[in-house]
């Protein structure tokens, strides 16, 4: 029966707001049909159907696409899947997969993609999943994103690329900016949220302020430009398909989401049309 509600209500008479918690039941035939044909939307009397998606979000670190994430599991109920923790927690189990993963953790290496689309694969299939999920530091390769294409044509998903634009010279400074309290780990920025005595926590007026090893500045560039490298590739893909959506990362958190929410929820992105 799970299957059945993989399709959502877009056109309801219960307005905008409740799109996405409208679950409307189909014939089995019917949803088969749409998922055989290829198109993301079905038409029944006056109410039409959308299939769910895989949101695929993207941003260079330090974008606040983590934050994206989480309001977008909050807000829609759609699960958000980041890779690291998932291979993290999975990798606490008993099993032969937790094994591999922990020879990897042990190994100091990269997952490999193989192993990385297993878990996703394993994960995604929970029931939660049905709707749609959102995908966070996956696909991170090409390869991965070939795997991805063909889980979604499995799932009846359909992929929606979103990217947290943030420029690079804004980027350095939120990360080279970062200064915290060892003693109470409060955060600053030197840009955003200065302390109020020089490299002093206000709750510690004795402690100085430190910067995290990585966040110097020639690290920073490095991390930004091993990102920027890695995901061109997937970016260009996903632009040349009519599926990848710009944001403006530089605005409001909230507005940030109000944005994605949009994409995810609007009508016409659906199909690339
Ligand atoms: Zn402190």
């Amino acid at each position: 029966m799970k299957d059945f509600s993989a399709v959502e209500d877009v056109c309801g008479d219960a307005g905008p707001e409740a799109i996405f918690d409208t679950r409307f039941q189909l014939l089995g035939h019917e949803l088969s049909n749409l998922k055989s044909s290829g198109q993301s939307e079905l038409a029944i009397g006056d109410r039409k159907f959308l299939m769910s998606k895989i949101i695929v979000l993207m941003g260079a670190p330090g974008a606040g696409k983590g934050t994206q994430a989480r309001l977008l599991q909050e807000h829609l109920n759609i699960p958000q899947i980041s890779t690291g923790d998932m291979l993290r927690a999975r990798a606490q189990e008993q099993d032969a997969l937790a094994k591999e993963i922990q020879a990897v953790q042990a190994s100091g290496k990269l997952a490999s993609d193989d192993l990385v689309m297993r878990v996703v694969e394993e994960r995604t299939a929970k029931e939660d999943s049905a709707h749609g999920y959102v995908l966070d530091g996956f696909p991170r390769t090409m390869a991965q994103a070939k795997m991805l294409e063909k889980l979604g044509a499995e799932q009846g998903h359909k992929i929606v690329a979103i990217v947290v634009d943030v420029p690079f010279e804004l980027l350095e400074k939120r990360a080279t900016g970062r200064l915290s309290c060892p003693v109470c780990g409060e955060i600053y920025n030197t840009y955003s949220k200065p302390p109020t005595n020089d490299k002093k926590c206000d709750f510690h007026p004795h402690t100085e302020l430190v910067q995290r090893v990585d966040d110097t500045a020639e690290k920073v560039k490095i991390r930004l430009e091993t990102y920027n490298e890695q995901t061109k590739p997937l970016i260009d893909g996903y632009d040349s398909t009519g599926r990848l959506h710009r944001i403006d990362g530089t605005k409001k958190q909230e507005e940030i989401h109000k944005e994605i929410e949009g994409i995810i929820r609007s009508n016409g992105f659906i199909g690339g049309h």
